[in-house]
């Protein structure tokens, strides 16, 4: 399929065919296709500057890391252009800090030394190489990967404290797993993990790069928990639409990184960083974060009815509109019959159907996605030769 236009919640292939987006290229046009006031800036910017380069300052860059600290933890922003490198760049930060501390004390590195970064079962935090090492699959063919990732089970607390030591620069967590199935982290998990980070000394990384920016039903998902991290990573809707990553850190880690230690040629390129503005006006000025809740209340709500009609549905996940569908079957074959039916939903997980439409979606768009994947899950059970399900 090729598609060649969007606006809103609608998305168009190359035979003109419409699709209902709730896919939003993977949580990233959280405002929909081409929304205006993004376009506007975008075009707005590119008759000013494209691109100057991080030796010289750019408005656009600095105004979006005062709204975004301002907004989130404080402290101070990194800016690139993708959640992998966001995720290197908080790895490296954290990293950089645990040896700083070392040298505080007057402690020579030892050739032993390896600060770790505590990371999860069925975690994502991007492709690249250290951020693949964090998310522990797709390896195969990769080898070597970065040393210095442990991981244990999500939502295990009590592995996190047995691993957990001084040894440990960093815990990574999602606070809802997205490619890992749209796993939540349970009440008590992330406080917990606080609890330790504050004990050994580890800063506390949130990859808010899917749950950021509205998804969930709150500006950021950890604000659902009351837990604050030292380190934040975005990307994925930050920009608009546009590619860009940002890490904010606060405290002890905003100081970690020193002119010279980390950088990015394109990172905080103005045009991404107008169109970041400006998604971020209508985020915040429109509360499509409370949007978010409301409608994933109505989404959530459907799906359990449908899950009650469907035995093929396991569970039902999610947190604002972040949600899944977990099948006692692979997915593949019914995203692709949502597909004909004109629904953009996707499969992650194997089992899991995810939907993650626009902030901007009606109720009206809920119920006909959902009577998509009612007749769709209904004609897989009537048909199981034809391999649907
Ligand atoms: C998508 C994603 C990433 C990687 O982002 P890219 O821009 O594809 O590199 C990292 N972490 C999480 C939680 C993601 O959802």
């Amino acid at each position: 399929m090729v598609l060649v236009r969007g606006e809103g919640t609608r998305v168009w292939d190359a035979e003109g065919k419409e699709y209902l987006d709730f896919v939003s290229g993977i949580s990233v046009n959280n405002l929909g296709h081409c929304h205006p006031r993004v376009v506007a800036a975008v075009r707005e910017q590119a008759g000013l500057l494209l691109h100057a380069s991080n030796l010289y300052h750019n408005r656009p860059q600095a105004e979006l890391a005062r709204r975004l600290a301002e907004l989130s933890i404080g402290g101070r922003v990194f800016f690139c252009n993708s959640g992998a490198e966001a995720v290197e760049a908080a790895i490296k930060l954290a990293r950089r800090l645990w040896w700083r501390r070392r040298e505080g004390r007057g402690e020579a590195p030892q050739a032993a030394d390896v600060p770790r970064v505590l990371v999860f079962e069925g975690a994502f935090h991007g492709r690249t190489l250290a951020a693949l090492a964090a998310t522990g699959r797709y390896l195969d063919g990769f080898a070597p990967l970065p040393p210095g990732f442990v991981r244990v089970p999500f939502n295990d607390l009590a592995a996190a404290e047995e691993a957990l030591d001084a040894t440990f620069c960093a815990v990574l967590v999602e606070p809802v797993q997205g490619e890992g199935g749209v796993v939540p982290a349970e009440a008590g998990f992330l406080g917990g993990l606080r609890r330790l980070c504050d004990r050994t000394g580890a800063l506390l990384i949130f990859d808010e790069i899917q749950t950021g920016l509205g998804r969930t039903g709150r500006l950021f998902a950890y604000q659902h928990y009351g837990v604050v991290p030292d380190v934040l990573t975005l990307a994925k809707a930050l920009g608009g639409g546009l590619p860009l990553g940002a890490v904010v850190a606060a405290g002890e880690a905003a100081d970690a990184f020193r002119p010279g230690d980390h950088g990015s040629t394109f990172g905080g390129n103005p045009v991404a960083c107008a169109a970041a503005l400006a998604a971020l006006d209508v985020l915040v000025e429109e509360d499509l974060p409370a949007r978010a809740a409301a409608l994933g209340d109505l989404l959530l709500g459907r799906l359990r009815e449908l899950a009650a009609r469907h035995p093929v549905v396991r569970e039902v996940r999610g947190l604002g509109l972040m949600a899944g569908l977990e099948l006692a079957v692979p997915a593949r074959p019914l995203v692709e019959a949502a597909r004909q039916a004109g629904l953009l939903v996707n499969c992650t997980a194997e089992r899991v159907v995810r939907l993650l439409p626009p902030l901007i979606i009606t109720e009206d768009d809920v119920e006909r996605a959902v009577a998509v994947l009612d007749a769709v899950l209904a004609a897989s059970v009537s048909r199981p030769q034809a391999s649907v399900l």
